[in-house]
């Protein structure tokens, strides 16, 4: 299998403290299935694709991306990452990712319903509330996945609201599913913060990516104290001097009345938000501050620029933003990262609450789902401060060390 060199060196690397680990890594080597179509849209062919990884734990769990430049490595690696997220943060479910191969903001409303449609009726046999569940992932969204799920449960002729997550609330979806993602990695941060001795009020942050991720993020470790110091999205990147950091609300509605964040700023009288300054999207990630997340694309930090980056702690809200060859470089300067499997889970932990709610027909209250979602998270994080500690090895390595014993185990009793 073709799994990215960057998740192959992290499994060796993790693997190396479970007896007989290596027969484990080739009995996860291949994925389970993987599926690929053609769908035809206006006459016009888009290739589609289901990975599915793994399913020792449950049923095939992760997201579906539209964006153009997707392809199978692509999916076979982010669905091993799925697996491994689930395993991770003791999910019942096994790890898949999918999509298409096409740019949706080039469709209309009306192609991008019709392409989510025929990508059910093409693969409605491999999905399932006990197969496959899919939910949202980059260029993909609630509306997208209430599409899915009506195409599906007219073809089933029943019910099955739990086939997929990232629903709307009206149509089954959980309440708190929305800001999970951000929250989660907020609460894994304000973890790490305390096992270092630190408050939120000493840290300041600089987040790159301001879509659903990046924003509830920021927004959530901005009300928890830490000092959000600089701000990106697709168009450009801002800065504060303000010793205090933004103001997340004032960002949130000035990107809302200007559609983008490199417009707040201040120029001459007109600005709303003080003190702030336009820097290139690059800078983002090498300013002087605590904590650097990468929370859009993979593969930011490079190692033409790992060795820029001044601050001494990453968190990875979105999944691989580091590469293999700078993740070794930034180990050895010391900077400690906390990786995507843990610092991005609360999104599909949210959607495992979905699912359990949409089986059972009983839907909780935001609260209690934001609760659940704490519990889950800090427990992770505390496991995983543990393995690491105890080996000595980095966060990373000890994340997917948990998520590979538990892989290990299931398989030991299955056969
Ligand atoms: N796409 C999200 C992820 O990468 C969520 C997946 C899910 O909820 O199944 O974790």
């Amino acid at each position: 299998m073709n799994v990215a060199p960057l998740i192959q060196s992290h499994l060796e690397k993790a693997v190396q403290h479970i007896a007989d680990g290596h027969q484990l890594l080739a009995a996860l080597d291949i994925p389970k299935q993987i599926l690929h179509k053609k769908l035809l849209i206006s006459q016009k062919p888009y290739e589609a694709y289901r990975v599915q990884h793994n399913d020792w734990l449950g049923p095939f769990k992760g997201g579906l991306r539209f964006h153009p430049t997707v392809d199978l490595n692509e999916f076979q690696t982010l669905a091993y990452l799925m697996t491994l997220k689930c395993a991770l943060l003791g999910l019942p479910f096994g790890g898949a990712k999918g999509g298409i191969a096409v740019d949706p903001k080039e469709l209309s409303e009306k192609e991008l319903e019709e392409l989510s449609r025929t990508f059910v009726r093409e693969f409605f046999d491999n999905l399932g509330q006990d197969r496959d569940i899919p939910a949202p992932d980059v260029n993909t969204n609630p509306q997208i996945m209430a599409w899915m799920l009506d195409e599906y449960e007219k073809m089933l002729g029943s019910h099955a609201p739990a086939t997929f997550t990232g629903k709307p609330v009206a149509l089954g979806g959980s309440l708190g599913r929305e800001q999970a993602t951000g929250v989660g990695g907020a609460i894994v941060l304000r973890e790490y913060a305390g096992k270092i001795g630190k408050k939120p009020q000493d840290l300041t942050v600089a987040v790159q990516g301001f879509g659903n991720v990046g924003h509830y993020f920021a927004q959530t470790v901005s009300n928890m104290g830490f000092r959000i110091m600089a701000l990106s999205d697709s168009k450009g990147a801002i800065a504060t001097s303000q010793t205090e950091g933004f103001d997340i609300e004032q960002i949130l509605s000035c990107k809302k009345g200007k559609g983008y964040l490199a417009g707040c700023y201040c120029v001459g009288g007109v600005c709303d938000i003080r003190f702030g300054r336009k820097i290139a999207n690059e800078e983002l990630l090498e300013l002087p501050v605590d904590i650097v997340v990468p929370a859009a694309l993979e593969n930011v930090i490079h190692e033409n620029n790992a060795n820029n980056i001044k601050a001494p702690i990453i968190l990875e809200m979105a999944n691989g933003p580091i590469t293999k060859e700078a993740d070794e470089m930034l180990i050895k300067k010391g900077v400690t990262i906390i990786p995507d499997i843990l610092a991005n889970a609360g999104g599909v932990t949210v959607s495992y609450f979905e699912w359990v709610q949409g089986r059972m027909g009983y839907y909780w209250e935001e609260q209690e789902v934001l609760e659940k979602l704490e519990k889950k998270m800090k427990e992770a994080f505390g496991q995983v401060w543990n393995i690491s500690h105890e080996k000595n090895i980095p966060l990373r390595t000890a994340s997917y060390l948990l998520a590979l014993q538990r892989l290990h185990m299931a398989l030991q009793l299955k056969r």
